[in-house]
């Protein structure tokens, strides 16, 4: 099936709307005539036999968690390009994914922390998929606000639909460490030390233990799939193409800017 994360996002409640994106690309692409082939790996091997004069490749994203390697990133990891949260304990077995949660890979139960350090719907979201299958939901952000980035009039709806599930929402709370199955945080802002230069310091506040926690869900980032285009780009079987890259693949972000992007490369093609 085409549609990578969106199919993901869709999933999550109130959320299904997003899927028009990946249905609309889709009934393009059937119209232009392209020649859709699913359910198929790309490798260097198979492009290779392609012998095309332009790979464009959009390998997407996957989140940036230790325990969650499926592109291995050798490539991208010797260049510096992979950098992994320093958060001790992610990669323990009940810290996962948003993306394993919203594929039905993972069901979790229970009491479920969710950490929103990316302010827009991959968090948000999945607390609510999550409490609609009956977990209780603890949602965290060091921001000041749950879902920061998400436009203000629908996360007001999102913050009403969170009282309403009974999703708790601490806003204001670094992550410092995962504990068997508990999880240390600290308020970021505190009042010590308020005199002279101090007071302009970012002064967190004293460690707390949050016990009880079933499954961590952190949604901190994603890291870009892009050893296959580093690997085509570097090869010297593939002198001569010209080998593009677009979408998360570039660097992990919203859609709109990865279709006016990929509108834009596919002009000068
Ligand atoms: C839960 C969630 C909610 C989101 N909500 C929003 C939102 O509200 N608004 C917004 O703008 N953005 C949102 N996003 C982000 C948005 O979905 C992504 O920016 C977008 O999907 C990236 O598209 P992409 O095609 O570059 O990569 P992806 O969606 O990651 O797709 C890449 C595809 O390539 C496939 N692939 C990888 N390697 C190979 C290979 N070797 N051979 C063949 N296929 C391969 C993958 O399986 C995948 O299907 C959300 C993301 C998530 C996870």
């Amino acid at each position: 099936m085409l549609g990578g994360q969106v199919r993901l996002a869709a999933k999550q409640p109130e959320h299904e709307i997003i899927g028009e994106v990946t249905r609309y690309l889709e009934a393009a692409a059937a119209d232009g005539g392209v020649d859709l082939q699913l359910g198929v790996t790309a490798t260097p091997a198979s492009l290779r036999e392609l012998a095309a004069d332009v790979i464009v490749i959009a390998t997407g994203s996957e989140p940036n968690l230790p325990n969650q390697q499926r592109d291995d990133a050798k490539h991208a990891r010797t260049l510096g390009r992979q950098v992994l949260p320093s958060i001790p304990g992610l990669d323990q077995d009940f810290v996962v994914s948003s993306d394993q949660i919203l594929s039905g890979e993972v069901e979790p139960s229970g009491n479920v922390l969710v950490v929103d350090d990316n302010g827009h719907w991959e968090a948000a979201g999945t607390a609510e998929y999550l409490s609609e299958r009956n977990c209780r939901v603890q949602v965290i952000a060091s921001h000041s606000l749950i879902g920061e980035d998400i436009e203000a009039g629908t996360r007001t709806l999102f913050y009403r639909r969170a009282a309403i599930k009974g999703i708790q929402l601490r806003p204001s709370t670094a992550l410092l460490e995962v504990g068997n199955h508990r999880v240390r945080v600290a308020a970021v802002f505190s009042p010590r030390n308020p005199t002279g230069w101090n007071k302009y310091l970012l002064v967190p506040g004293d460690d707390e233990w949050i016990e009880g926690v079933d499954w961590v869900v952190p949604v901190m980032g994603r890291r870009s799939r892009e050893d296959l285009f580093l690997h085509l780009k570097e090869s010297s079987e593939f002198d001569g193409v010209q080998i593009e890259r677009v979408g998360d693949c570039v660097v992990p972000r919203l859609i709109q800017s990865i279709i006016s992007e990929a509108f834009t490369l596919a002009q000068t093609l």
